[in-house]
């Protein structure tokens, strides 16, 4: 198990880690390492991409099994927060309750914005998996850099558990 702060470091820059260093740790969430299956659902997350007003998908993951998806239909839905995991948030409470979100894993073509990440802690996701980071990201499209991990540092009450760069280049691949 890496420690998550430390790899949050690593990974923006020298800049940001006497900050990081500074903060006291609060929240418990952690990097975790990939589970066997996550290729395979990270295979479906980015077919739901390609169906995307722009390539960005994902799916909702219960005791092994699909539930929900969605992509991002910004354009169709004249919605601007419809990104691909509110979208499968919203496809999932329309047939479930909310509280199954609790055992549930999110895996998403791009690592969540800070929108998309204060809705997966609200939901009370059990672990969100992602493909390509928001720094990957930020060579395509525009972005908020502010990590998945930032975010879920500052929720002291969320224990969601992260894991980063599942098939990151087939996600990236998909703004050629
Ligand atoms: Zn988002």
């Amino acid at each position: 198990m890496i420690n998550r702060r430390s790899f949050v470091g690593l990974a923006i820059g020298f800049s940001l880690v006497s900050g990081i260093n500074t903060t006291s740790v609060q929240a418990e969430a952690i990097l975790m390492a990939a589970h066997r299956t996550d290729e395979s659902f990270m295979r479906q997350a980015l077919e739901e991409a390609r169906r995307g007003d722009f390539p960005f998908g994902a799916v909702i993951v219960c005791d092994g099994k699909v539930m929900a998806s969605g992509h991002n239909v910004g354009i169709r839905k004249n919605d601007p927060t419809a990104h691909g995991e509110i979208t499968a948030i919203r496809n999932f409470i329309s047939k479930y309750p909310s509280n199954n979100l609790k055992q549930a894993t999110i895996y998403t073509t791009g690592e969540p914005c800070p929108m998309c990440m204060g809705a997966i802690i609200w939901s009370g996701f059990k672990r969100v998996v992602y493909a390509a980071s928001i720094k990957e990201l930020s060579s395509r499209i525009g972005q908020i850099m502010i990590t998945s991990h930032t975010i879920a540092d500052a929720a002291p009450e969320s224990k969601i558990e992260i894991t980063g760069g599942i098939l990151a280049s087939e996600a990236l691949e998909l703004f050629k």
